[in-house]
């Protein structure tokens, strides 16, 4: 830590409100910030776009929406009565299970009377001779904070097609992330479903149910598993409540936030028979993990031929499953797996066997154009009463863009951030004091259980600003070396993997133009907590505290 000291005062007639704290988002992760916030006595604001609470459990209603982490291990750790008295149905749970124990929560510690609903902050801006953040909404309301944390969601912000013509078409369009309130009834009509990762993966079997004509337009197939959903168990709820302190303390501690036995070998290490022994049990298991296939062997994320053993096990099993060998082929992916997000799914490529269901291969022949009836590839046109655009998100920092966030002298966030995120610990960046990233680019986030992740960072930031209460420190902010240094080391961290071989939203390629960077940190939840408390026990090491 660095200490520095100067002397400054509000300026005067400051017309806007003065609190402690704004915090953005009122998902999972920012509800608990308020919470901790509030416990430790700050006046808080939150902001939440949506009109309801629940961030990504609000917005992703679509027909299927389901967690892909067990319910035991994806909810809140904080409160042990809480954890006790929340009886989950299913090993993962729908959208609306969870949107309810989100309201669940928002009532039990009273947090709904610090959110305004409805509103969304356009500006961030950092006033340094105040220390004070300046939080513009698009509601006109202006608020003054000495804290601003983002907790704008990793997936927030939907991604469309880049073709023309979105706005030609008379049908019913949808976005998966972005889905109406209301249900909505496909029963006999012609449905476009554009994309197949999970969301698409999800959405597509529910569809093809009702639908008279699902028509799916695939790029790139992912590795789907079989979810293997059920009922879950009360006697295994049970055993886990019983335990639930170690069960904790052993996710935090893992690689992926879900606690696996320690694999040992290499895939190659091993006989194929007892390779593929491991691979039929992680496929067929009704309690197994999609983790399960990912960190079963040692190396099956970092080395080609090893990977390719899980890769072509799940083909073998496409193909079997898939009665059409052409249409099997065609849902067989061909690169790694695992580093592009695998999927979950139930029925999923049985579907594909259904007579109302088409695939529709646009890698090689791109959709073209949306146009008022329907949509074109560069080989065909269709006619369609829907579209469902299960295209994903402007992942990790599209929320964050979004915001005009301006630091020290003016800095935008956007531009130091415009050849890839920079940041320390992936929760600050230099010259944005007392701002904070909740989840954000450069930490674990996405490559873990997020209820893990979000806990760790909720936690170390309130820690964080407890301490600089104690000690009349003011501002707090990291400095360029250690955010540099991390940096590179998110950077090198993904280069010993397969990650940044190959095209996916982890790595920015999803959205033209963004820079291709690692965008979350693979070095394992556990060690990645360690480095944090690290910094926190070593006074702050990478941060000037200003008094
Ligand atoms: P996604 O994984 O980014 O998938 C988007 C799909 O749209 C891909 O198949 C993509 O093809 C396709 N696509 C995008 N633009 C296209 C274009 N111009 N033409 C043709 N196809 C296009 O998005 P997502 O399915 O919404 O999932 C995003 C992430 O959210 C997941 O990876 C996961 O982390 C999370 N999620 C989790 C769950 C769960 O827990 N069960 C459910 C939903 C989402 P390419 O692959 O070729 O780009």
């Amino acid at each position: 830590m660095t200490s520095t000291s100067e002397h400054s005062e509000f300026p005067t007639g400051q017309e806007a409100r003065e609190i402690d704290a704004v915090v953005v988002g009122a998902g999972f992760a920012g509800l608990h910030m308020l919470h901790k916030l509030r416990e430790l006595g700050l006046s808080v604001q939150v902001y939440e776009a949506g009109d309801g609470l629940g961030g990504t459990w609000f917005w992703n209603r679509y027909p299927g929406a389901r967690v892909d982490v067990k319910s035991m291990y994806y909810n809140y750790s904080f409160d042990p009565e809480l954890e006790q008295e929340w009886e989950w149905t299913e090993k993962y749970p729908p959208q609306p299970e969870l949107l309810r124990y989100i309201n669940h929560v928002a009532d039990r510690f009273d947090l709904r009377k610090d959110v305004r609903l409805r509103t969304r902050v356009t500006a961030a801006v950092y006033d340094e001779s105040a220390a004070r953040w300046r939080i513009t909404t698009d509601r006109g309301e202006v608020v003054s904070a000495r804290f601003a944390i983002m907790a704008t969601g990793c997936l927030s912000v939907p991604k469309m097609v880049e073709i023309p013509g979105i706005e030609t078409f008379r049908g019913r369009s949808f976005h998966t992330g972005h889905w109406p309130e209301r249900e909505v009834d496909f029963t006999g009509r012609r449905v476009a479903v554009i994309g197949t990762g999970s969301s698409g993966v999800q959405v597509i079997p529910l569809i093809a149910r009702t639908a008279e004509k699902l028509t799916v337009f695939q790029r790139t197939p992912n590795y789907v598993l079989p979810a293997r959903n059920h009922a879950i168990d009360p006697e295994f709820q049970r055993g886990i409540k019983s335990r639930y302190r170690d069960v904790r303390k052993a996710n935090r501690e893992s690689g992926f936030g879900i606690a696996q036995p320690e694999a040992t070998k290499g895939a190659l290490e091993v006989s194929e028979q007892e390779r593929n022994a491991f691979y039929r049990k992680v496929w067929a298991d009704k309690d197994s993990e999609l983790v399960s296939m990912m960190v079963g062997f040692t190396d099956t994320l970092s080395d080609e031929a090893s990977n390719e053993t899980a890769a072509q096990f799940i083909r073998d099993r496409i193909a079997e499953i898939v009665a059409d060998p052409a249409v099997a082929q065609l849902l067989q992916p061909a690169g790694f797996f695992g580093v592009k997000r695998p999927v979950l799914g139930t029925d999923y490529y049985e579907t594909f066997n259904r007579p109302n269901v088409r695939l529709v291969d646009v890698s090689t022949t791109p959709l073209a154009e949306i146009t008022a009836s329907g949509l074109a590839t560069t080989q065909e046109s269709f006619e369609f009463d829907d579209i469902i655009y299960a295209t994903g998100y402007d992942a990790m920092t599209g929320a964050l863009d979004a915001i005009d966030i301006r630091g020290r002298d003016g800095a935008s966030l956007r531009e130091k951030w415009a050849a890839g995120p920079v940041t320390y610990l992936g929760l600050t960046a230099a010259g944005f004091p007392n701002l904070f990233t909740i989840t954000g680019p450069g930490s674990p986030s996405v490559l873990s259980n997020m209820m893990v992740s979000i806990e760790q960072h909720v936690d170390w930031v309130a820690d964080a600003i407890d301490t600089m209460r104690t000690r009349g420190v003011k501002a707090m902010e990291a400095e360029t070396d250690a955010e540099q240094a991390w940096t590179r080391h998110v950077g090198e961290a993904g280069d010993m993997t397969l990650y940044p071989k190959v095209d996916s939203w982890y790595v920015g390629s999803n959205v033209p133009g963004k820079p291709r960077v690692m965008y979350a940190y693979i070095g394992g939840v556990g060690a990645y907590r360690e480095k944090c408390d690290q910094v926190a026990a070593d006074d702050y090491d990478g941060f000037t505290l200003t008094q």
